[in-house]
């Protein structure tokens, strides 16, 4: 078995993903891992200059990437407590997709996501981005469902 020495954790700000994310913390902590945390920006291109013309592309696309700037420190600085061994990522694409590759390029010997994510218009579009990494990983993959109320 490979020691879990990278954990790659993929967070898209839901619930399910928060929770997710404490799994992948407290299993960093234990294997005294790096711990990458991953944003992908569901490419937008379904807006582009359609629903709303008076913004260009680049701009939107401007403040989406600063937006999740914003909320990835956001997340950090209130869920990583004392734990620095991380680094952040936020990129563009189509999140199963982005989450392998990264984990392929930062060598993760992990992948720690939630079952569920945000509802609406993305999984539709895309489906459901733990299964896809689950199929399609080249490391184990932890998937974490909330627990039912
Ligand atoms: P979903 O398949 O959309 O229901 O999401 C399942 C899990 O995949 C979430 O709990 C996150 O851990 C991860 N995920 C989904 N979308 C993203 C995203 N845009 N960026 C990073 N992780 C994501």
């Amino acid at each position: 078995m490979k020691p879990f020495t990278k954990i790659l954790t993929a967070v898209d700000f839901s619930e399910n993903s928060d929770y997710a994310f404490e799994y992948a913390l407290t299993l960093a902590n234990q294997f005294n891992a790096e711990l990458t945390i991953i944003h992908v920006i569901n490419e937008p291109v379904d807006l582009r200059g359609f629903y709303v013309p008076h913004i260009s592309f680049e701009q939107l696309e401007k403040e989406i990437e600063e937006s999740a700037v914003k909320m990835m420190a956001t997340f950090c600085s209130s869920k990583l407590g004392a734990f620095t061994n991380y680094k952040t990522a936020i990129v563009t694409g189509i999140p199963c997709d982005e989450i392998i590759a990264a984990a392929d390029k930062n060598d993760a010997s992990l992948i720690v996501l939630g079952t569920h994510g945000r509802t609406g218009l993305d999984r539709i579009l895309f489906g459901s981005t733990a299964e896809r990494v689950v199929r399609s990983a080249g490391c184990p993959v932890l998937t974490v469902r909330l627990p039912t109320p």
